[in-house]
């Protein structure tokens, strides 16, 4: 009652005092308004907010135990929101708002739980409980930026302003074009993309890549994502000619003027020991001295000299495969070099068991010799060339402004 009474005191005075100062026309202040917050579709101001964490433990009854619910019984509850909201998905670390009333008695009126950046669940108890899901308004931003490489791929694209997630992107997409080790002050490239961001401001990934350049120890590699069937969801990368890009393995490893003298087989007249065994590779005759290349990006495994192999490497491409080269007049890499898909290694001979110039290659498998010729490889899509005239259309005005802008920017 005292407290009460002193209270109508000081609201009589501050009254009093502010008729006195509009009496005096001195500027009044006005006290401003709270900001009004409008998050989720309610108004913050007219509830008690409690914002938190779902922790070890936590399940939704858990949750709302601890809350003021009146008669309503939380497994009621729980059953009357089963269709629209799985309460088992609540995961640890996901944030979650709950919106009490403001009076003394805190009584829960919404919980809000926030599965991922956009989508959230809304459970709300004021009259009959019901629940549903919403998603927050989201954006896409197109952009495209060219760029020199200044650093890593990641560095040089947080310097243009571009979220690392565009490096794996790009990384996946040139990953046997483009060795991104090697990558160098110099390269260029130029990206045109589409950003999604959530409530116009929070970014929430890259929503799609529809063009790019590589500019690659001064060669240019475009890509432009491209479907042959548009009802299905794989996507493939073709350059400006509608030629793949992605493809591990390259067919052969020698780049022309070779011919199959010999495949694999598990059993083969061999020409110099003169008797039927096992041929583990495919043998690939040409002119002596003619480059080999690897035919996939990685590290060399193995390079010296055997009686049956010759000069022989052995380049480690993951952990699944592994290709090598024999009876090599010249290895050309040493052990632990990194090797991009087409670097020359080494030159044809006809070192070790073997009755003229060729290169054996041999193509490992989980540590099994396979056939290279008959392995299914994790390749893209060749274009089928009824597909190209709109391939073509599509990719034309993708290219002019990625090279327009690429133009401008480089030109400085
Ligand atoms: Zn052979």
């Amino acid at each position: 009652m005292k407290r009460l009474l002193l209270t109508l005191v000081l609201l009589i005075s501050l009254v009093s005092c502010k008729k006195e100062a509009e009496e005096k026309t001195k500027p009044v202040e006005v006290k401003k308004p709270e900001p009004v917050i409008i998050e989720f579709g309610f108004k913050l101001n007219d509830y008690d907010v409690v914002q938190d964490t779902i922790v070890s433990g936590d399940t939704f009854g858990s949750i709302l135990e601890k809350q003021n619910l009146g008669d309503k019984k939380v497994h009621e509850i729980a059953d009357r929101v089963r269709d629209s909201f799985n309460l088992r998905n609540i995961r640890i670390g996901k944030p979650y708002t709950m919106l009490r009333t403001k009076d003394a008695s805190k009584k829960l009126q919404v919980f809000i739980y926030q599965a991922d950046i956009a989508n959230y669940y809304v459970v709300d108890f004021r009259d009959s409980v019901h629940a549903y899901k919403k998603q927050k308004p989201i954006t896409l931003k197109r952009r495209t930026i060219a760029t020199e490489i200044s650093g890593s791929l990641s560095e040089t694209l947080s310097k243009a302003g571009v979220n690392a997630s565009m490096a794996q992107n790009l990384a996946d997409i040139y990953a046997y074009s483009v060795d991104f080790f090697k990558i160098q002050k110099g390269d260029k490239f130029a990206v045109t993309f589409t950003e999604k961001y959530i409530n116009d401001t929070i970014f929430a990934g890259v929503e799609s890549l529809e063009a790019s350049f590589f500019e690659y120890k001064g060669k240019k590699i475009y890509a432009f994502p491209f479907k042959q069937d548009t009802t299905s969801r794989k996507v493939d990368y073709y350059d400006e000619e509608g030629k793949v890009l992605k493809n591990m393995f390259l067919k052969a490893p020698l780049k022309f003027g070779y011919r199959i003298s010999s495949k694999f087989s598990t059993r083969r007249f061999h020409p110099v020991q003169q008797r039927f065994k096992a041929h583990n590779g495919t043998d690939y005759a040409a002119a002596h001295g003619t480059p080999i290349v690897t035919t996939a990006s990685g590290v060399v495994e193995r390079t010296g000299y055997t009686a049956g192999n010759g000069n022989y490497v052995k380049v480690k491409h993951n952990s699944t495969y592994s290709t090598q080269y024999l009876h090599m007049s010249k290895i050309l890499v040493r052990r632990g070099q990194r090797v991009s898909q087409g670097d020359v290694i080494g030159k044809v001979g006809s070192t070790g068991l073997a009755t003229g110039p060729h290169v054996c290659y041999r193509f490992w498998k989980n540590g099994v010799q396979v056939d290279a010729l008959r392995q299914k490889l994790p390749n893209s899509e060749p274009m089928n060339a009824k597909f190209k005239p709109r391939f073509m259309a599509e990719m034309a005005p993708l290219k002019k402004e990625l090279d327009s802008i690429a133009a401008i920017k480089f030109k400085k």
